[in-house]
This record gives C-alpha cells, structure tokens and sequence, in this order.
C-alpha cells in the first residue's frame, strides 16, 4: 500500500534478529507487506531478511542499538530514505534478567528499562500519530504473563511487562474510534534464545511450564492483531497461568512467583557479599539513629 504520492507502508519489527520478533516478520511479509527489520545483529538480520526474500517478500534491515536515545529518529530517517511509513509497528525487543535485584549489575537491570519500556513507548509516540491520522494499522507490542503480577528474583523483567501491558490497553482505548489497534500480546515461555539468556530456563517456574512455539505465538499475535484485539495471550497453559496471577491474592502471588523463580545454588540471588543477612544488632531507623 502506498502514502501519498511517495512512501510504501511497512511492518517495522523491533527485535527482529531472533525469536518471537523475526517469526512475527516472516507471518506478516507472508500477508504480502513490506518488512523492515531492526535489531543489532548484523548476521542474524541479513539471514531473517534473505528469509523473507527466498519466499518472494520484501524486506528491509537496519541495525539499530534500541537503548540509545536517538534510536527512533534514526529509524525514522531511515524509513523516509527507503520511500517508507510505519503502517504497523512490532515492539519484540527486549530482555529479561533472573535473580535478586540487589546482586545482578545494576546497569544491566536498568537497560531493561531502557529497552523493554522507554525504547517500546518512544517508538510507538513516534509512529502511533502516523497511523491516527491514516485511520489504519497499530501497533503488536510483546508483554508476557510476566506482565499481571510482581516477580520477585526477575523484578525489572516483570515490572517492565507489567508497564507494556497497561501501556498498551490504555493506548488501545484511545486510538480503537480511529481504526488503530494497539494489541498487548502475553504469551509464557517461549522456545527463542531469551530463556537461556535471561536465566529464566533454571527457575522452577520455567521448567514446569510448557514452551510455546515462536511461530505458532506469531500466529495468534499477528491474527489477534489483525481483528482488533487489546490482549492477547497464546495458548492454554499461557491463559491459566495469567488467571491463576490475576485471581491470586497478591501476598499468595509473591511468595509463590517468588519461590518459583529463586535458586538456592545460583550464584546471584545469594552473593555473600551482597546479601541481607539478619542484623546483628538493633537495626538503625530511618534517621541514622538507632531505634529506640
Ligand atoms: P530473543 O530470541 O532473545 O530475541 C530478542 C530480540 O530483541 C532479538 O532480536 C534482539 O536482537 C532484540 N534486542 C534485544 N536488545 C536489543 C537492543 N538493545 N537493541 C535492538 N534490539 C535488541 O527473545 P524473544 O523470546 O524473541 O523475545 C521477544 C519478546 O517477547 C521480548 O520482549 C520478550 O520479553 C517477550 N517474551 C518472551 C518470552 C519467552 O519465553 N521467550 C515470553 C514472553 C514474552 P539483537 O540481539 O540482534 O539486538
């Protein structure tokens, strides 16, 4: 489909390299649209691109690194120079770290915040009003049953789903009376590189849930996107597990995610020297000065 005189409209993916991301890529260049992958893997973009172009698609990479701040403006310019809008933007990047939040590296959890939430939501304040004014297309961003409760031992990986998924139903009512749907999709583990990288696979909590498919989570978010859906989340086990965290109440929650996800072996949630041992003595209050 074309803008105006000049500009095609394509599907922008972010996290486009890997995993759920570049199965989402391949199901909508198979619709027959124009796609332009985004990720920092120069290999894994140019093989998801010659992907899409040995079955007869379009496809477009740029390797752009989502944590710096000029990352959606430079994707911006670079769609203007290959004659592009954003019709329908894909948020897939993002990552997730296992283990106690005061032992694992503070910048790495704060990059969850710079990749997960702000990159996500300067992304969609980027193209969203595009798509507003054309009365067509959205936007598919990537939450997670991660996304409805606290989890202790993988805190800023839940904490910034739980950002997505409100983001993205808030945005959805907005902009739904100008034909724009803005779609949350929150599937359970899924089969890609993130569990291994993230830690997640040695947590009790991802081993007794079964892995979904990333293709068959492509599916069900690009369809559910496709009819207009605010929420969708992949498959049975994935739908149990976001009603048990919904209907639990919240202390039952966090003591059970809690112990789901933390490893008495692991070297992170009990570092000696980062962890909260009992104090030895009357604890200091607020002030500096001990309780009296
Ligand atoms: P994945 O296989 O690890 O892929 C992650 C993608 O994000 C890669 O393409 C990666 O590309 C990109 N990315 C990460 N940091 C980036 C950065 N700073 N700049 C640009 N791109 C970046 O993970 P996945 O399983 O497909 O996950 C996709 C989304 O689904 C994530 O938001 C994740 O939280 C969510 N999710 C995953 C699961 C699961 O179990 N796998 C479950 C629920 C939700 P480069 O490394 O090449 O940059």
């Amino acid at each position: 489909m074309s803008v105006g005189a000049e500009l095609r409209l394509a599907v922008v993916v972010l996290g486009a390299s890997r995993g759920i991301g570049r199965a989402i890529a391949r199901v909508a260049a198979r619709d027959g649209n124009i796609v332009v992958l985004v990720a920092r893997s120069p290999e894994d973009l140019a093989a998801a691109a010659a992907e899409i172009v040995g079955a007869g698609g379009e496809a477009f990479t740029i390797e752009l690194d989502l944590a710096s701040q000029d990352a959606s403006s430079r994707l911006e310019a670079f769609l203007a120079a290959k004659g592009l809008a954003c019709g329908v933007l894909v948020n897939s990047a993002g990552y997730g770290l296992r283990g106690a939040a005061t032992s694992l590296p503070a910048d790495e959890q704060l990059g969850i915040i710079d990749v997960n939430i702000r990159a996500l939501a300067d992304m969609t304040l980027r193209f969203l009003p595009g798509m507003v004014a054309r009365r067509s297309g959205g936007v598919i961003n990537l939450g997670s049953v991660a996304g409805f409760a606290p989890g202790p031992y993988m805190a800023f990986y839940y904490a910034s789903k739980n950002f997505v998924r409100a983001f993205s139903t808030a945005l959805h009512e907005e902009v739904r009376r100008f034909g724009v749907t803005v779609t949350c999709v929150a599937p359970g583990p899924v089969s890609t590189d993130f569990l291994e990288k993230s830690g997640a696979d040695r947590a009790a909590l991802f081993k007794v849930l079964p892995k979904l498919d990333a293709d068959y989570v492509a599916h069900e978010a690009w369809q559910g996107f496709k009819s207009g859906r605010r929420l969708v989340v992949p498959g049975i086990s994935s739908k149990l597990a976001a009603f048990i965290a919904r209907i639990l109440p919240s202390a039952m929650a966090l003591r059970l995610i809690g112990r789901a996800q933390r490893r008495k072996r692991d070297p992170n949630p009990h570092r000696p020297e980062t962890s909260i041992a009992a104090p030895a003595r009357k604890p200091e209050s607020a002030f500096g000065k001990p309780d009296a």
